[in-house]
C-alpha cells in the first residue's frame, strides 16, 4: 500500500490524494476488492480495481478504503452543556472516528425544537472548519416535555432530517401517533427512544444475574420491548392513512425488541432501526469488571457464561462510565444485536454518543449520568467483531454507509447520489488500517466526553484519513507507506 498523506490542515480542500493497493469497499455496488483510487481537488476522480498479479499481496486485512461513516444519532452537548462537548469538539472527534455526516440529537438546553437553535449550532459548525456535514433531529415535542408538538413542519423547512424526543421516550401514545403522521407528511421518520418509563425508574442495570449480584436495581427488556410494540401498533394504523409515515427505532438492545422489528419488516410496514457498537460487544458483565467482548461471554452450548465461575473478572466493579441507557445487555442480546445487522434487521450501527463532564460521571454507579462517548470507538469495537468472524467486514461498513443513508433518504449528505465510492463526486472518505491498533486514552479522544470503558484499551482500525466533502477532517501525525 502507498499513501501519499496530504498534509494539509483540517477544512482545507484535499488537493491531491493516490492510494494505491488497497483495499477498497463500496457498499453502494456491494462490491470489495484491491484497488486504487485518485483525490484530485477534492474530487475523486478515479476509482480502479486491481486483477490479477497487480492485486498480489492486497487483502482485507491491511488499509481499507470506504465511503465516509454516517452517524445517525450523537449528542454534541452544545448549546448549554459545553463543558461536555460542543459543536466543534464533537465534529473533531467524529472526524477521527472515520464519520463525515452527524446527526445530533435535539436533547440540547434548550431544547432544538424551534429553528433558531438549529441555525445557531450550523452557525457553530461553520466556525468550527469541520468539513464534517452536522445533520440534527428537531425535537418531536415542545421543550421535549411530551405534552404538545413541537413546530414540525417549520423544523421541516428549515432542514432537520428527523424528529426525536431522544433522551426520553414519547410517553403519549397519542402524540406520538400525530406525531408518525405529521412528520409522514413532511416525508421525515420519527426516531423513538423506545422505554416504558413506568418500568424503568430508579433502574441502574440490566435485570438479570449481574444486578442481582451487584445489588443494582434492574431494567427489565420487557421495558424496551413494550415501548417498541407500541411504536409498531401505532405505526400500522397511521400508514394506512398516511402512507409516507416511517418510524425509526434507535438503540435497539435487547433479542425480543429486535424480533418485533424483525416481524414488522416482514409485513411490510416502513420501520427501520439501529444499534450501538456498546450494546453489540459490551455487556451488563462488564460493571461487575468482566473486560471480554460479549461473543466471549457466551458458551459453546450458546448460553451466557457466568464471569465469576469463569474467573473472567479482571476490573473493578461500578465503573460509572459503563452506565448507559438503554443498559449493557445480556450476551445473547448482544449477539441477537449483531444477527440483526447480519440478516438486516438492523439497518445502521448508530454511536449515540453520549458525552459527559468528569462531574457527573464520578459519582455512585446509579447516580451517574447515562452515555458513553463513543463516536471514536465506534469502528475499533465494530472491527473487533469482524476479527472474531461475528460480523462480516462489508456489512459493518453498509452499516456505517448505506444503511444510515437509506434511513435519511433525501436529506442523506450527497441526496440520491450512492453513498459509495463514486468517481466525480467529492471525495468522502475513511482510510483506516486494520493491521494497526490505537490505545484509547484521554489525550487520544477528541472529544470532551472522556467516559469511555475501553480507556487503557488497545482497538483495531487506525483511522489514517477522513476527507468529508472534498476537505479533509482528520489526518494522522505520522505518515505511514510501506
Ligand atoms: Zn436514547
Amino acid at each position: 500500500m502507498t499513501l501519499q498523506l496530504a498534509r494539509s490542515s483540517v477544512g482545507a480542500r484535499l488537493a491531491d490524494l493516490e492510494i494505491s493497493r488497497a483495499w477498497l469497499v463500496d457498499p453502494a455496488t456491494g462490491r470489495e476488492g484491491p484497488g486504487e483510487i485518485v483525490v484530485t481537488d477534492g474530487i475523486l476522480v478515479a476509482v480502479t480495481w486491481l486483477e490479477g498479479a497487480d492485486a498480489d499481496g492486497v487483502d482485507a486485512g491491511g488499509v481499507i478504503v470506504a465511503p465516509g461513516f454516517i452517524d445517525l444519532h450523537a449528542h454534541f452537548r452544545e448549546p448549554g452543556n459545553e463543558d461536555a462537548e460542543t459543536i466543534a469538539t464533537g465534529l473533531a472527534a467524529a472526524a477521527h472516528g472515520g464519520f463525515t455526516a452527524v446527526c445530533v440529537m435535539p436533547n440540547t438546553t434548550p431544547a432544538l425544537d424551534e429553528p433558531s437553535v438549529l441555525a445557531r449550532i450550523r452557525a457553530a459548525a461553520v466556525l468550527s472548519g469541520s468539513p464534517v456535514a452536522l445533520l440534527a433531529h428537531g425535537a418531536v415535542s415542545a421543550g421535549r416535555m411530551g405534552e404538545q408538538l413541537a413546530a414540525l413542519g417549520e423544523l421541516a423547512d428549515a432542514g432537520v432530517v428527523g424528529f426525536s424526543d431522544d433522551g426520553a421516550p414519547v410517553r403519549s401514545a397519542s402524540l406520538f401517533r400525530n406525531a408518525l403522521a405529521y412528520a409522514g407528511m413532511l416525508g421525515l421518520p420519527v426516531v423513538d427512544h423506545p422505554e416504558d418509563a413506568s418500568l424503568t425508574e430508579g433502574s441502574e442495570a440490566n435485570e438479570g444475574l449481574v444486578a442481582t449480584v451487584l445489588g443494582l436495581r434492574g431494567w427489565p427488556g420487557s421495558a424496551e420491548a413494550g415501548a417498541v410494540a407500541r411504536d409498531l401498533a401505532l405505526l400500522a394504523e397511521v400508514v394506512a392513512e398516511v402512507p409516507g409515515a416511517r418510524l425509526h427505532l434507535t438503540h435497539l438492545s435487547t433479542g425480543s425488541s429486535l424480533d418485533l422489528v424483525r416481524r414488522a419488516k416482514a409485513a411490510g410496514l416502513p420501520v427501520t432501526c439501529d444499534v450501538t457498537p456498546h450494546h453489540l460487544a459490551l455487556t451488563d458483565e462488564w460493571i461487575a469488571g468482566a473486560r471480554r467482548w460479549s461473543w466471549e461471554a457466551i458458551g459453546s452450548d450458546g448460553a451466557a457464561r457466568d464471569p465469576w465461575r469463569d474467573g473472567a473478572i479482571t476490573a473493578s466493579p461500578f465503573d460509572p462510565s459503563l452506565r448507559v441507557n438503554p443498559p449493557l445487555r445480556s450476551a445473547s442480546d448482544a449477539a441477537a444485536c449483531i444477527a440483526a445487522l447480519v440478516d438486516g434487521t438492523a439497518d445502521a450501527i448508530a454511536t449515540d454518543h453520549a458525552p459527559h463532564a468528569e462531574v457527573d460521571k464520578a459519582v455512585e454507579f446509579g447516580l451517574a449520568a447515562t452515555g458513553i462517548s463513543g463516536i471514536e470507538t465506534a469502528l475499533g469495537i465494530v472491527l473487533a467483531a469482524v476479527d472474531a468472524g461475528r460480523l462480516p467486514l462489508a456489512t459493518a461498513i453498509a452499516a456505517l454507509t448505506t444503511g444510515p443513508a437509506r434511513v435519511l433518504g433525501p436529506r442523506a449528505p450527497g441526496g440520491d447520489r450512492p453513498r459509495g465510492l463514486v468517481e466525480g463526486a467529492p471525495a468522502d472518505l475513511v482510510v483506516f488500517d486494520r493491521s494497526e491498533t490505537w490505545s484509547v486514552s484521554p489525550d487520544a479522544l477528541a472529544s470532551r466526553g472522556k467516559n469511555s470503558p475501553l480507556l487503557g484499551r488497545d482497538l483495531p482500525g487506525r483511522v489514517l484519513l477522513t476527507v468529508a466533502g472534498g476537505r479533509v477532517a482528520w489526518e494522522i501525525d505520522e505518515p505511514t507507506s510501506d
